[in-house]
């Protein structure tokens, strides 16, 4: 998706209708760039429902960095999870977890005697995060459709999370904060932007310069790599190693000279794949 101002709106018009028929929202974040992965109105656009973050993908993150999101995101009140939705990791943490956020109004019905119905929670988060992998995981085979009950848009389908959740089945697409360049980089470097959309070399040398601060040993180890570079700022350094990979992974063009741009698409391809190890693009104490 290209965002314009025109689809912001928009989007921002389609969950808010949403809020209207739900009691919680779980905020869908990617864990490694839990802040770029952040819509930047996130909090004005959900106002004040009570809500839960879950750090997706945290196959591919970083253990260590990822607890210390966690740690982050406690110290603004918000309980963040650390999920991986595709095989289904923690996923049945959920459920407790909204019930948690819930607790005070089922309290109160069973103080009127009456049985608590169950949470109502909307998935929200930018393209590409894992919405539509949760829900099918949540769902199960369960998928119920409840479109005749009261107050509910038609065509809006609820899944039954057991008998004490229902999940709307569409999730609210956010869009990311664009505007920071290095926001961009990491959205890029994680697959969440299009690739035709961004310059191969671009985000190659932005993963090359974060591997080598960060995971030089899995950089030299996975392209063999004898020596880092030393000066980060000096591009030719940083094209060395680039061409270390290209001949490392055969991306040799006539005349023996390496390929940059196949060799950009290895380093980026195999990161996202999680093949140079486990990988954080965000270190909260640096932002
Ligand atoms: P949506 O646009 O937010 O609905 O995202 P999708 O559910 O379509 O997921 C985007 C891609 O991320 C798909 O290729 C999924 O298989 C992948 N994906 C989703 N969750 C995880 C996860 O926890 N770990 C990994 N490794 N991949 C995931």
């Amino acid at each position: 998706i290209q965002w314009f101002p025109g689809h912001m709106t928009k989007a921002r018009r389609q969950i808010e209708d949403k809020l209207k028929l739900i009691d919680i929202v779980i905020e869908l974040l990617d864990a490694r760039v839990p802040l770029s992965s952040r819509n930047p109105m996130v909090d004005e656009i959900l106002k004040g429902k009570p809500r839960m973050v879950l750090l997706n993908k945290y196959d591919l993150a970083d253990s260590q960095l990822t607890a210390e999101w966690v740690r982050y995101f406690a110290e603004q009140g918000l309980k963040a999870l650390p999920i991986d939705a595709a095989t289904g990791t923690n996923v049945k943490e959920i459920l407790p977890r909204a019930k948690e956020l819930w607790a005070h109004k089922i309290e109160a019905q069973l103080r009127k005697g009456v049985n608590p119905r169950a949470v109502r929670a909307l998935i929200v988060g930018i393209p590409n995060v894992g919405k539509s992998t949760l829900i099918n995981q949540l769902a199960g085979k369960k998928i119920a459709a409840t479109g005749d009950r009261p107050g509910v848009t038609k065509g809006q389908q609820w899944i039954k999370v057991g008998t004490e959740m229902d999940l709307l089945d569409t999730p609210g697409i956010l869009w990311p904060k664009f505007e920071d360049q290095m926001v961009g980089l990491r959205l890029a470097a994680t697959g969440a932007i299009k690739e035709e959309l961004l310059h191969m070399d671009e985000i190659a040398f932005f993963v090359i310069k974060y591997m080598v601060k960060h995971y030089g040993a899995a950089l030299q180890e996975r392209f063999g790599i004898a020596e880092l570079p030393e000066d980060l700022d000096d591009p030719n350094e940083v094209v060395k190693v680039m061409e270390a990979v290209g001949r490392k992974r055969g991306a040799i063009v006539s005349g023996g000279k390496v390929d940059l741009d196949k060799a950009s698409l290895i380093i980026i391809r195999d990161l996202r794949a999680g093949k140079l190890g486990r990988i954080t693009l965000e270190v909260p104490g640096e932002l």
